[in-house]
């Protein structure tokens, strides 16, 4: 059996060879690995996977090139409001915010709702006085601010103006996520995106709902979506993963390919989920072009993928 596993996801989308410069390869990689040698460095020493996906996820909000954190894309109105979950797979503690600006690091604002109030999920600005009293960094706008998402804010805003459709919300969205398995046999994700460029001020995606874009629960998974959010709340995407093992008998992989793309491609929910079971199986199944991935074992051997041509399970 496995001791401990990990995998980590930087939004899943029209992500295509053609679009990308090896260069931007080679960043997107190396972002999933600073990622991945943060969430396994504290599995190795026999850490939790709470901390172990807290640490990943914390490493991907750093990182400008994913929709998390710095680098978040913008509402229509130009702003930048967060979404963040966090769940423990032993307990089924969880704690989440919607909508925020400020903390260098929404993670760790979940798990700060989490570990110091007796709520699940904050907004406003008693979402901000949590990460204060936690004492966690918070940044201006220049911090989170890339000009990369603005472009993209601009051009979704023309189009929008030109009267031309998007017919594909693959194109606009992005999050990061992590999920974990530790020696101790628990598992424990986390989600954290800026959400879908140009959404409505106020919108909150799947990436904070429990049973969404995030879940855990030792006795099935942990799962972490990302994707066009409001099909996955309908379609309670997370949820439905662990449901499916535990009353259907399924394995991970037949219950995250079947919700992935059963439930949610045929019904406009293009994305894909990274989930470990408490074996630490673990599978990474996406309907959309490509998805940012990757997976380390205790064996060390850490995989990081983007394409669809490269998927391993
Ligand atoms: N699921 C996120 C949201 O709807 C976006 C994404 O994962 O790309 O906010």
């Amino acid at each position: 059996m496995t001791q401990f596993s990990l995998a980590v996801h930087g939004g899943a989308g029209t992500i295509l060879k053609k679009n990308l410069t090896p260069e931007l390869e080679v960043q997107y990689h190396a972002g999933l690995r600073a990622a991945l040698d943060a969430g396994h460095a504290v599995l190795a020493k026999g850490g939790s996977a709470l901390d172990a996906v807290t640490a990943a996820v914390c490493a991907l909000e750093d990182e400008p090139l994913f929709n998390a954190g710095r680098g978040a894309v913008f509402t229509s109105d130009g702003q930048q409001e967060m979404d963040a979950a966090i769940m423990d797979g032993t307990t089924r503690a969880a704690g989440a915010v919607g909508g925020i600006f400020g903390p260098r690091n929404p993670i760790r604002t979940a798990r700060a709702v989490m570990d110091r109030t007796d709520h699940v999920m904050l907004i406003g600005p008693n979402a901000l006085n949590v990460a204060r009293a936690a004492d966690l960094p918070f940044a201006e706008a220049e911090y989170f601010y890339t000009q990369a998402r603005w472009d993209a804010l601009q051009s979704t805003l023309k189009m929008r103006a030109d009267g031309v459709e998007d017919d594909d919300p693959a194109r606009r969205h992005g999050t990061v996520g992590a999920v974990a398995r530790d020696m101790q046999g628990a598992v424990a994700a986390a989600t954290s995106t800026g959400g879908m460029t140009a959404k409505a001020p106020g919108r909150v995606g799947d990436t904070p709902i429990i049973g969404a874009g995030t879940f855990a629960d030792n006795e099935t998974c942990a799962v972490s979506a990302t994707g066009h959010g409001e099909v996955f709340i309908r379609y309670t995407a997370a949820a439905e993963i662990a449901a499916r093992m535990r009353h259907a008998g399924q394995s991970l992989t037949d219950a995250a390919a079947h919700v992935v793309m059963h439930d949610l491609a045929p019904n406009d929910g293009s994305g894909g989920v990274i989930a470990v079971d408490a074996a630490g199986n673990i599978t990474m199944p996406f309907n959309c072009d490509g998805m940012y991935r990757g997976m380390v074992t205790q064996d060390g051997a850490f995989k990081t993928f983007i394409y669809r041509e490269e998927a391993v399970n």
